[in-house]
């Protein structure tokens, strides 16, 4: 059964950041650095095409360092301008100084004209876009934090909107560009709603933590091993089945996406097992193990983890 992650509010959305794209010269897309692809809507290449384009791989604390490398060098080939950051905690990584820095070279050559043909201090301006909950919100007050003052309304630009001043040097839109995640296979929902993208109520949390420990077991199942001493022998065990089978060349791909294979659950149960997590009559409870479980996930208790990297 397919799943509806969303309503359709698309076709609204790509209208008015297409009346935007007027008033930018720079186009900041924040992505989640554990799942760079699943976190990206592909419409941004046609609403922005002509802009100049930065990818900002965001919470870049939670992903493997080594697989965001991969996937900085994966993007700089495809043309992108790229940096990872961490809008959290952006005192200590200096992402948005870093950002500035970047907008600065990359406008150098506009500057450089508009200075010739007079016009000095014309400020770059940006607008930051990104599916729910990757940062946008936590990135625009750090860099309006660092070096901000809301400016006040521009004429000729619609009543309401507001650009922050950042330095001297770049204007960024007060209002983030919200796009939808595009949905080309389930396994793209099963990742976004394990990093937390999208609402929790879509897919239920045991279902959701079950997806969650077929994925880690095939990334590394020491990862589940170690936090929680278990065995994921049991998982690892079906994963191995089914390519021997020949049905699949991917491991670990779930049956149907509401039906939790009979491993993961074992797994889950184990979990629950290990941590104590009994109910009356001694059942492990199930619905607890799965939201700590996703939780630490979330947290980065887990370890670094990226759950997809470049070909
Ligand atoms: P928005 O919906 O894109 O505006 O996302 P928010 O700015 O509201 O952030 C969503 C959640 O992600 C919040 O709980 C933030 O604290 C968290 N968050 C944002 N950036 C980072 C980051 O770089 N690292 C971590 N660990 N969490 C972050």
């Amino acid at each position: 059964m397919d799943i509806q992650w969303y309503p359709g509010h698309m076709t609204k959305t790509k209208r008015m950041l297409l009346t935007q794209m007027g008033l930018i010269d720079v186009v900041i897309e924040l992505l989640d650095a554990r799942i760079p692809l699943s976190s990206r809507n592909p419409d941004i290449d046609t609403i922005a095409k002509d802009k100049k384009r930065v990818l900002l791989l965001n919470k870049a604390d939670l992903a493997s360092e080594n697989i965001t490398a991969r996937w900085e060098e994966h993007f700089r080939q495809m043309g992108f301008f790229t940096l990872p950051v961490n809008a959290k905690d952006n005192k200590k990584t200096g992402g948005t100084a870093k950002l500035a820095a970047l907008l600065k070279e990359i406008m150098r050559p506009k500057v450089e004209s508009q200075k010739k043909r007079g016009r000095i201090n014309a400020p770059i301006r940006a607008m930051i876009v990104g599916i729910p909950n990757v940062g946008k919100s936590t990135f625009i007050n750090q860099l309006a934090g660092r070096a901000g003052t809301i400016t006040a309304d521009k004429p000729g630009v619609t009543r309401g909107r507001q650009w922050i001043k950042v330095g001297s040097d770049f204007d960024l839109l007060d209002t983030p560009g919200v796009l939808w995640p595009k949905f080309d296979d389930q396994q793209v929902g099963i990742r976004l709603a394990c990093t937390g993208a999208i609402s929790d109520n879509v897919l239920d949390k045991i279902t959701l933590a079950t997806h969650l420990l077929t994925l880690l077991t095939d990334i590394d199942p020491a990862i589940i091993e170690k936090r929680y001493r278990v065995t994921t022998a049991s998982l690892a065990g079906a994963a191995s089945a089914t390519d021997e089978s020949g049905t699949s060349n991917e491991v670990n791909v779930p049956g149907e996406i509401n039906t939790p294979s009979e491993a993961a659950l074992q797994l889950l149960t184990d979990i629950g097992n290990a941590r104590g997590f009994k109910m009356k009559g001694g059942v492990i409870d199930l619905e607890r193990t799965a939201i700590i479980l996703i939780d630490e996930f979330r947290g980065g208790k887990l370890g670094r983890i990226s759950l997809e990297w470049p070909e």
